[in-house]
């Protein structure tokens, strides 16, 4: 099928773009890498009157390098996300989910904001930006707020973000020297979607750990309860292996029962804190 009919505006600003989006945002979308957007268009799932294509956005291009933070621009795509060093060096966590995310060809046009807007509850990417407290930044001509990606993510397909508003970017804030960052999944084949993923982010001796889990909810979720008994505590691994699987509510799915994808979790936990052992 081809994709129904659409105007085509492309602003050169951040300013036009809110501007745009102010007065169509209700019957408009915005389009970034266009990777999640046109196969819904084409499919004819998705309809809007307009296409805002905010890809000469360069402001919305960049990773600042900053002083206790590392901030992601939304049209940095997966691809740069991968070859970044200033993300390398403070969120190996990324480096390694972006590996899973699709193939080649989708990661040189996917961008970060396209993701995280479009919150797939199996995207890598949502479950990162948990794991690493991330803050969202969401731009419209009313002004600027600050998202916590907790807060962001509101359901399948849908997050914090109002029909007017862009997100421009994405802060993480910098972890200590010793953090642990470890990012693993299964999907069916390498770059499909996954059943699903855990990224563990923690500071020595497993303080502070911040597990998060994708493709197991509507949305990205934290294993609290698993997260509050691992806390400097290695020793209730297993427990804690267990704990997981019990405290996650997966939805009926005929391919994928829920007890399987409790089973796939411990798993994924239990190869996440092996690569901890000594
Ligand atoms: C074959 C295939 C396999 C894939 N596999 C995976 C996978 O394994 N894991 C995964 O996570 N993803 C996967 N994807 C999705 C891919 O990562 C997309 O790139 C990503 O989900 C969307 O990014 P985009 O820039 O292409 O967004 P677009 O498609 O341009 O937009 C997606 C949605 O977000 C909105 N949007 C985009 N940017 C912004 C912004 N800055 N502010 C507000 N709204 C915005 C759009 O209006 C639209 O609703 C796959 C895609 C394909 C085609």
């Amino acid at each position: 099928m081809k994709a129904p009919d659409f105007d085509y505006l492309r602003p050169e600003t951040l300013a036009e773009a809110m501007d745009m989006l102010s007065r169509h945002g209700e019957d408009g979308a915005i389009i970034a890498g266009g990777q999640s957007l046109l196969p819904l268009l084409n499919f004819r799932l998705a309809g809007p009157e307009r296409l805002i294509d905010i890809g000469r956005l360069a402001a919305l291009k960049q990773i600042v390098d900053g002083d206790g933070f590392v901030e992601i621009g939304a049209l940095v795509r997966h691809c740069d996300l991968a070859s970044s060093e200033a993300v390398a060096r403070a969120f190996p966590l990324l480096r390694q989910a972006v590996g899973h995310i699709a193939h080649p060809a989708v990661r040189h046009r996917g961008t970060i904001g396209g993701s995280l807007a479009m919150a797939d509850p199996a995207a890598e990417l949502g479950a990162c930006c948990l794991a690493l407290e991330a803050e969202m930044s969401l731009q419209s001509v009313r002004g600027q707020r600050w998202v916590r990606a907790v807060d962001f993510f509101a359901g399948i397909y849908e997050t914090a973000l109002a029909p007017d508003e862009i997100l421009t970017a994405v802060r993480l804030p910098r972890r200590g020297p010793d953090s642990v960052q470890i990012f693993s999944e299964v999907a069916r084949r390498r770059g499909d979607f996954a059943i699903a993923g855990l990224a563990l982010v923690a500071d020595n001796h497993m303080a502070n750990p911040r597990l998060a889990l994708l493709g197991v909810a509507d949305r990205p979720i934290l294993a609290e309860k698993t997260m509050a008994l691992l806390a400097n505590n290695m020793a209730a691994a297993d427990q804690a292996i267990e704990l997981i699987g019990n405290e996650i509510d997966p939805a009926e799915d005929p391919a994928y029962p829920p007890a399987y994808r409790r089973q796939l979790v411990r798993t994924l936990l239990r190869r996440t804190l092996m690569e901890l052992l000594p």
